[in-house]
């Protein structure tokens, strides 16, 4: 290939390439080296402590590089057991110092729900990738400033969304786009936990955002959304408590129904208190196919209307998705769970409440 054109082919090949953050060469020098990314994990509460921690050792791309907490018992701790240099442990206050830190590649944000912008924007403007729990935030004008920053720091921002791993979930998908069944007609998605003691943030309106919808209806409502494939175009949605004391701030019980542009229809529940409601189920034009449970960490299955069962070895999602999100990093590539994606769900999570609020079906066309 003559000089001139090779050049021309090489800068418009790195062009086209160019991803939406950059993996620095250091970033993949090391990881090259170790193998791994070091990950340090911001908010040292039940997720991280029972899941996320011990999900990072069955990694492959990852390993538990740094800590972020108010908690200096909690600090002592989790450097005695999973052996982590002092110099990786910050405090939220002193997050930006993660700068010179080259042993951390990536923080994982897992604080109540409206922390995770001050969080995620903190640890980007360090140059750090940022992964973050559901909900990504708890309004829409947040998570787009999540977004930003992290686009302005060149890095990768990912929205924490294990079912999108699930391999039971991702057969429910191939079943749609491949109209095993025919089309889908009608979607049902619920999920409910007994959310327990009063005295906790995530009953707290300021740093919460929201009740069950925010915390566990956000997996029935991705999920109509990942099946079809569709964005919703318009959305109605009652709430209802049995405990306005507890309640007062955020909802207790909220039921939605979602149509999308294809003219199928989902409708769907959450609750902090009505008992057990753990499913997922697709009417089509020829059968139906449903899981129950289906939002679980572990142990989800579900069966078909011909008969078959829909169940696979059980992986630990946590794991699945972290390594997913370090190879894009490492790889360059864009991951299927950006933070756009979490901005949707919030969106259409606050036309739920307008519905609530209104008495009216909501556009989001
Ligand atoms: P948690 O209450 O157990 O932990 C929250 C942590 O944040 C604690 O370590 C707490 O000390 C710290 N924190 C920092 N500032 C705080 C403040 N001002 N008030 C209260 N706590 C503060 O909560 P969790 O169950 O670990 O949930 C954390 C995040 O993870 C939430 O966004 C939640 O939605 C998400 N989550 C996701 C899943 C999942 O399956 N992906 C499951 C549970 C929770």
């Amino acid at each position: 290939m003559p000089e001139v054109s090779r050049r021309q082919f090489l800068a418009s090949t790195a062009a086209a390439m160019a991803a939406p953050f950059i993996s620095t060469s250091s970033t993949r020098a090391r990881a090259q080296e170790s193998g791994k990314l070091g990950v340090a994990i911001c908010g040292l509460g039940k997720l991280s402590t029972d899941q996320i921690a011990p999900a990072l050792m069955k990694t492959r791309h990852c390993r538990l590089a740094g800590i972020v907490t108010g908690t200096p018992a909690k600090a002592e701790a989790w450097k005695a057991k999973y052996g982590i240099p002092a110099g990786n442990v910050y405090s939220y206050d002193t997050m930006d110092r993660m700068a010179d830190n080259p042993d951390i590649d990536l923080v994982y944000v897992v604080t109540p729900n409206a922390l995770h912008a001050q969080h995620t924007i903190q640890a980007a403007q360090a140059g750090k990738h940022v992964f973050c729990e559901k909900p990504l935030e708890i309004s829409v004008e947040r998570c787009q400033q999540m977004i930003d920053a992290c686009r302005n720091a060149g890095r990768l921002l990912g929205t924490a969304y294990r079912c999108q791993y699930d391999p039971h979930h991702l057969e429910c998908i191939r079943l749609v786009r491949e109209e095993v069944f025919g089309k889908p007609t009608i979607l049902q998605a619920g999920f409910a936990i007994d959310v327990g003691v009063a005295d906790q943030w995530r009953l707290k309106r300021a740093l919460a955002g929201g009740g069950a919808l925010m915390d566990v209806g956000i997996y029935a409502l991705q999920a109509t959304r990942y099946l079809t494939g569709e964005e919703p175009i318009a959305v109605s949605a009652q709430q209802t408590s049995t405990d306005p004391v507890k309640f007062a701030e955020v909802d207790e019980s909220v039921v939605w129904t979602t149509r999308f542009p294809s003219g199928v229809v989902a409708y769907c529940s959450t609750s902090y208190k009505a008992g057990r409601i753990q499913n997922l189920r697709v009417n089509a034009e020829r059968g139906w196919f449903e899981l129950d449970p289906a939002f679980f960490y572990g142990g989800n299955h579900g069966r078909r209307s011909d008969g078959k069962e829909i169940r696979y070895p059980e992986i630990d999602l946590f794991a699945a998705e972290m390594d997913d999100f370090a190879r894009c990093i490492i790889e360059r590539k864009p991951t299927r769970v950006p933070g756009e994606e979490g901005l949707r769900d919030v969106r259409i999570m606050q036309a739920i409440y307008e519905s609530v609020r209104t008495g009216k079906t909501v556009s989001l066309a």
